[in-house]
């Protein structure tokens, strides 16, 4: 036994100092047996619990009554220290047992660490600059679009008449044994003389997805939340999208705390323009009842707000760009894990991540973006020494 084994000094000792020795010797060999990973040692654990149950035991009796309670419960709970009671407390939170607490400083620190500089957020497709509606005016939003499916240039005023758009709803990818570009989504080759080459899914309208900010803010106004004062919040954000006769547009927002995981906001968003294709089997959404979903600017009047989205909030996402794009945000904190965790021309996908950092399998069907805006940040945590299960934060 080492040197350093010895009871804390108490003003008033409940028992003999030679007697709590004995009994410290004994419970250091019980933790040994019941907690060999103990963190700093089984001495310095055996130590801290002895000094708290002579603290708190006003006399011999209860001393001894209450070192043989500790000895039991922790036979009985093979050292689980969340179940451990000392004088009718708890001796340690469920989360701080299982990874160590870590506080909210700490964390902010790490997380101001990881924002992006500006630079960098508009080479990922970021808008960082104000469109003023004069240079959006200049550049009003084609009379012609190409479909973002099957690439054929279709007018645009006349999205919504029927028409027959046949696409695949994978990107084709080259089979080295066959030396051919396949879709995953069908088999199908480029080199197949059936029509199912052009397409194994069709749909009734060709859709179109605008990305400059021009084309964007024509639609609906950028919005630079540096104009909203508010807490210094971290949040993380998810979007599902659909196609409309005014492009791609929200659908779907989600917006996670990151401290409580708790959802502050999850809402059905009635886009702008007439919907054309939900895309239900990626973003979930089935039908959007204009009766009780909330539209595009009620959506975004009670986001933005100084206890939501603000000037000071941290926002977190995987390609965060499209969200914010879609939401018609211009935002300046941000910590992306499509930029953070990606190697090469390629980003990883959050899928990917999920799995290989959180053992987790995510949009395994339709995506839900309640399950994405907490897996990002899960990812996040568990790469940065954040437990993920800490839900108190000093
Ligand atoms: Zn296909
Ligand atoms: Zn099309």
């Amino acid at each position: 036994m080492s040197g350093t084994l010895r009871p804390i000094d108490l003003v008033s000792q409940p028992a003999p100092y030679p007697e709590r020795y004995k009994i410290l010797q004994k419970l250091v060999v019980l933790l040994q047996k019941v907690r060999p990973n103990a963190a700093g040692g089984a001495s310095k654990l055996a130590i801290g619990l002895e000094g708290r149950v002579a603290k708190t035991s006003s006399s011999s009796q209860s001393y001894r009554f209450n070192m043989s309670v500790l000895f039991r419960d922790l036979s009985k709970h093979k050292g689980d220290l969340t179940k451990i009671r000392i004088a009718q407390k708890p001796i340690v939170s469920a989360s701080r047992a299982s990874q160590g607490n870590i506080s909210k400083a700490a964390v902010m620190e790490k997380l101001k660490a990881l924002l992006h500089e500006n630079s960098v957020l508009e080479k990922n497709g970021y808008i960082m600059r104000n469109v003023t509606s004069e240079s959006a005016k200049n550049a009003l939003l084609g009379a012609h679009e190409t479909c973002a499916r099957c690439n054929t240039k279709f007018e645009r005023a006349s999205i919504m008449k029927k028409t027959l758009c046949r696409y695949h709803d994978s990107k084709k990818q080259f089979d080295k044994v066959t030396k051919s570009y396949q879709y995953p989504c069908c088999g199908e080759s480029t080199a197949s003389t059936s029509f199912l080459r052009l397409g194994c899914k069709t749909h009734k309208h060709h859709v179109f997805k605008p990305e400059t900010a021009e084309a964007l803010s024509d639609i609906s106004e950028f919005i630079k939340t540096s104009k909203i004062r508010g807490e210094e919040n971290v949040l993380a954000l998810d979007c599902e999208m659909g196609f409309t006769s005014l492009g791609y547009e929200m659908i779907r927002l989600t917006i996670v705390d990151f401290f409580t995981s708790k959802t502050l906001f999850d809402e059905i968003v009635q886009p702008l323009g007439e919907v054309v294709d939900l895309n239900t089997q990626f973003s979930g959404v089935s039908e959007i009842d204009k009766q009780s979903s909330l539209t595009f600017q009620e959506t975004m009047a009670r986001v933005l707000s100084p206890k939501l989205i603000n000037a000071n909030s941290i926002l977190i996402g995987h390609g965060l760009e499209n969200d914010l794009n879609v939401m018609r945000i211009v935002h300046q904190k941000i910590i992306d894990t499509a930029i953070l965790y990606s190697t090469g021309r390629y980003k990883n996908s959050l899928k990917n991540l999920a799995f290989e950092f959180l053992s987790r399998k995510i949009q395994t069907g339709e995506h839900d973006s309640s399950e994405d805006a907490i897996a990002t940040m899960d990812v996040l945590k568990v790469k940065n020494g954040i437990p993920i299960d800490q839900k108190t934060w000093d």
